[in-house]
């Protein structure tokens, strides 16, 4: 299956940005036979590649991860990353993960930290996968294509711009072929954050991700959890559907819409949609962005 690597190294040459979707494995018994069935929907929009999270806690189920990953390669033919969190992983715990992933063909994977356990703050980073950054060393000396994650407005628990630039360009230095961005409502700090990137000597390709916004309950909870600005007009539009949630909810495509075309006019190197599983968004996304003919 491709290397993701090589789908933005020959969409730069083609003069195209790549889209692809985020999905997470459905809960319960039936994971796969309902991520096959939504795959499918989102096959059919040729997205370049679809990453599937990873949940180590909780009510997530971490284990249907490489499965979905394989499964969506090899029976529609579209390349996968599997996103693969290093938060209070042993040695034992990785050599299993890579067995699997190399056992089920996933080749492409997200490095990620993972969220620390509630109340234990960054004093439950543990070595020898303290960061991101260590898990992406390790992928890449085991041959794997290994991608990580960015932060538009910084991350959550990291009030230094400077130093949030600096972690990104240890993932780049650490052999990071792709990232992938935290949501955002408000491109120009993107374009800021974009802008600081490249000033510090950071040329892998960034795509970025964007999350529509369903309701006003979700939209709470995500700039909660990952301290996104939300821009004026967003906030008019929760006001303005207040009492109207299926409007709530076309708003929040339609602004996730024209945001992905706008990034796609500045020139940026990709474009994630945070799909939440609704294969109408991601059809909507790649419908925004083919009309306005900017891929
Ligand atoms: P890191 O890069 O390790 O950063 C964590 C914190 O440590 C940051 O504050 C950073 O600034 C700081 N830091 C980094 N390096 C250093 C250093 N050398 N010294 C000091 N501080 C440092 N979570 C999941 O559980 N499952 C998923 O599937 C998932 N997918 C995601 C996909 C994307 C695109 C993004 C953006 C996030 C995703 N997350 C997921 C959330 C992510 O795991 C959390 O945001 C986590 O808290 C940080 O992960 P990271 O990989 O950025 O970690």
């Amino acid at each position: 299956m491709r290397n993701v690597a090589n789908i933005y190294s020959e969409a730069a040459r083609a003069g195209r940005k790549p889209i692809s979707f985020e999905v997470f494995p459905p809960k319960g018994d039936l994971t796969l036979e309902t991520a096959r069935e939504m795959a499918g929907h989102l096959a059919q929009v040729h997205p370049d590649f679809i990453s599937v999270t990873y949940s180590a806690g909780g009510g997530g189920n971490k284990q249907a991860t490489a499965a979905i990953a394989s499964m969506i390669q090899t029976e529609f033919s579209v390349p996968t990353v599997a996103h693969l969190t290093c938060a209070g992983m042993t040695e034992a715990d990785y050599a299993h993960a890579v067995a699997e992933l190399h056992e089920l063909g996933v080749h492409n994977v997200l490095a990620l930290r993972g969220d620390l356990p509630e109340g234990e703050g960054e004093r439950a980073a543990y070595a020898p996968f303290t960061h991101a950054y260590n898990l992406c060393e390790r992928l890449v000396t085991d041959g794997f294509c290994v991608g990580g994650a960015a932060y538009p407005e910084g991350h959550v628990t990291c009030f230094d711009d400077v130093a949030n630039i600096a972690h990104l360009k240890q993932k780049q230095d650490a052999g990071a072929s792709f990232f992938i961005t935290q949501l955002f409502f408000d491109n120009d700090c993107f374009y800021r954050f974009r802008e600081a990137a490249q000033a510090t000597g950071i040329t892998t390709p960034i795509s970025c991700g964007i999350m529509p916004f369903l309701s006003k309950q979700q939209i709470q909870r995500m700039v909660f959890l990952c301290g996104a600005s939300l821009p004026a007009p967003i906030i008019k539009l929760l006001a303005r559907w207040e009492h109207d949630p299926a409007s709530l909810r076309q708003a929040g495509i339609e602004y996730a819409c024209n945001q992905l075309v706008d990034l796609a006019k500045q020139g940026v190197d990709g474009l994630h949609v945070y799909t939440m599983n609704h294969p109408d968004i991601a059809r909507a996304a790649v419908c925004a962005l083919r009309e306005s003919g900017q891929v």
